[in-house]
């Protein structure tokens, strides 16, 4: 079972950031609105997650870090329909067969935590009592002490570092409602509050991809057929290393899709942007039923069911609105 894990390791824990963005998303998942992300030596030596979430029951401590156990898919039919960040079950066993993983959790009520240890072949399922609060801290520690070969592939701490930020600023973009801490070699590196307004989310937006992007952005939301597109689309004044720059979020999950890029690019370059680089933090929010998540290891990639609707509504939704700004 040690072996299958480390195998299954390598697909969802590539390198740190992989790992953080696995727990995030199981602290998004648990309903959490503030999160602590404690990383030490670009990750390598440490990740620590803190959340306030709903936490786990002291008899499912030991499911939780068992392999396909996962909470949140009872179906078949569960699963053409996710509505959770995660339904595989696999980063927590993943992650613990490749580091030391502690994991500490409190549900509502509770009179106490509960805190179970699990590193590589070492598995202390007995938990133990834990003051800690309500919600759920995850630490993994020494990632990849067990395999060297894997080690060896981690960059520089500094690089390592870059990749997390990246994905929680990714994470940060997804969830408005979520407070976030970064903290790395005990240096705060970014905070971010709960948002409460219109002008706090374009702080936070404003916060990650620079005031030059928000200034020049073009509000959209537009509502069709039970499909909706809203967020900012960038106009070409503003310049920024592109790629970096472009956020599609679909059901809360950043994915890369190339029918949706296809659409992007046709709308601007239809009205406006003729040449340019497209810009854009934009959300589509549609039925669980008609999103495939269950593509990629990473959850990175999806598959739409009515990929030609999707489409159809993308392009239109971007040019009827980008239309209404033509100078
Ligand atoms: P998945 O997210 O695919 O269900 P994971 O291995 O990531 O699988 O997590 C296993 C299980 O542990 C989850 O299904 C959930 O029940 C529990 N869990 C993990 N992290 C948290 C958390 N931060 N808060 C509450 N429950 C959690
Ligand atoms: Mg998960």
């Amino acid at each position: 079972a040690q072996l299958i894990n480390q195998i299954a390791a390598g697909e969802v824990v590539e390198r740190p950031s992989s790992i953080v963005k696995e727990l995030v998303e199981n602290s998004f998942d648990a309903g959490a609105n503030q999160i602590v992300i404690e990383i030490e030596q670009g990750g390598t030596r440490l990740i620590k997650i803190r959340d306030n979430g709903c936490g786990i029951d002291k008899d499912d401590l030991s499911l939780a870090l068992s392999r396909h156990a996962t909470s949140k898919i009872a179906s078949l039919q569960d699963l053409e329909q996710v509505a959770s960040m995660g339904f595989r079950g696999e980063a927590l066993p993943s992650i613990s067969s490749v580091a030391r993983l502690t994991l500490i959790s409190r549900i509502v009520n509770a009179d106490c935590a509960w805190r179970v240890c699990a590193d590589g072949s070492e598995r202390d399922f007995n938990p133990q009592p834990d003051p800690h609060p309500q919600g759920t801290t995850v630490d993994v520690r020494d990632l990849f002490y067990n395999t060297p070969a894997r080690r060896k592939f981690l960059k520089a701490e500094k690089t390592e570092f870059s990749h997390i930020e990246t994905v929680v600023q990714r994470l940060a973009l997804s969830r408005f409602n979520v407070g976030f801490s970064l903290i790395h070699n005990q240096k705060e590196i970014l905070t971010l509050k709960p948002v409460l307004s219109d002008a706090e989310q374009e702080q936070r937006i404003a916060g990650i991809c620079g005031s030059a992007f928000i200034d020049n952005a073009i509000k959209i939301d537009f509502e069709s057929a039970g499909l909706r597109l809203n967020g900012w689309v960038g106009l070409p004044t503003f310049s920024r290393s592109q790629q970096d720059m472009q956020f599609f979020y679909v059901n809360g999950r950043l994915i890369r899709d190339k029918l949706v890029s296809h659409a992007i690019k046709q709308a601007y370059h239809d009205v406006l942007f003729h040449g340019r680089h497209s810009v854009f933090v934009l959300y589509l929010t549609l039925d669980c039923a008609l999103v495939d998540v269950n593509a990629h290891p990473a959850k990175t990639e999806v598959r739409f069911r009515e990929g030609r609707l999707v489409h159809d509504f993308l392009f239109s939704a971007l040019h009827r609105s980008l239309a209404n700004v033509r100078p």
